[in-house]
């Protein structure tokens, strides 16, 4: 697994300790094993997954508050929310997806490289309806789950008045902003743009700030918010 390592660090994923390494390669491992069962990823080569995966998931660290509550939404095989839980372990963390399958990845891949993180098998339109839930984090994350105008009911409702949703986004992101002007106006969020040039690629971490309380009536059921975005 000197390939692994060695594009962890070639991939700027800085001054990681021995057991971070470690955390890593045991989640590449795991990660290959069970994607021969089931599907969760395309990338398996070792440097695409260290560089696709982990250092772009890695990239969000610097916008987590420390000691962070946060919840990853469509989390799929893990995506931001465990490679940022490796190099933050000081973030609490909520992992959610609406395929069992994958949750049930997520508790044992949790267990096996020893990450503290909780995992939800719901859809978010019905997790976020969860008193429990529901504006209890400081940052919702999301990667490749939605268009930004679905996504921000999808997301922003889990989030506390003052808090965030970081969505992953390609580098040109401006049209999709855009179309999400009107969903940011009724969610009561504001958006700013954290470009990332890095080695092997560029991309965008679009964060909505949340400036006040999610009206009682979003998120809308499944279905009618694709039909229908805000
Ligand atoms: N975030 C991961 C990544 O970047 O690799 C996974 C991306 S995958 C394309 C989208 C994931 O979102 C799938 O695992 C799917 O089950 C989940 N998903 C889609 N809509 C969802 C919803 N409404 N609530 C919860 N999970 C959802």
């Amino acid at each position: 697994m000197e390939e692994m390592t060695a594009s962890l660090l070639a991939f700027e994923i800085e001054g990681l300790t021995d057991e971070q390494i470690r955390q890593f390669i045991n989640y590449y491992n795991i990660l290959i094993e069970w994607n021969s069962r089931m599907n969760l990823t395309r990338i398996t080569d070792p440097v695409e997954v260290a560089r696709k995966h982990f250092a772009d998931s890695v990239l969000g660290s610097e916008l987590l508050p420390a000691n962070a509550r946060v919840i990853d939404v469509g989390t799929g095989a893990g995506f931001p929310g465990i490679p940022l839980k490796i190099v933050r372990p000081d973030i609490e963390l909520v992992l959610v997806d609406s395929l069992g399958k994958r949750v049930n990845f997520l508790k044992e891949a949790c267990a096996a490289i020893g990450v503290d993180a909780e995992a939800i098998h719901a859809r978010a339109e019905d997790a976020a309806r969860d008193p429990g839930l529901r504006e209890r984090f400081d940052v919702a994350l999301s990667r490749a789950v939605a268009p930004m105008n679905i996504l921000l009911e999808l997301t922003v409702p889990f989030v506390r008045v003052g808090g965030s949703s970081l969505m992953y986004k390609a580098a040109s992101v401006g049209e999709e902003l855009s179309a999400a002007e009107s969903a940011l106006g009724k969610l009561g969020c504001r958006a700013e743009v954290h470009p990332f040039d890095v080695g092997w690629g560029a991309r965008s971490i679009v964060r909505a700030v949340k400036l006040k309380k999610t009206d009682a009536k979003y998120p809308r059921k499944a279905g009618s918010i694709e039909k229908a975005p805000l």
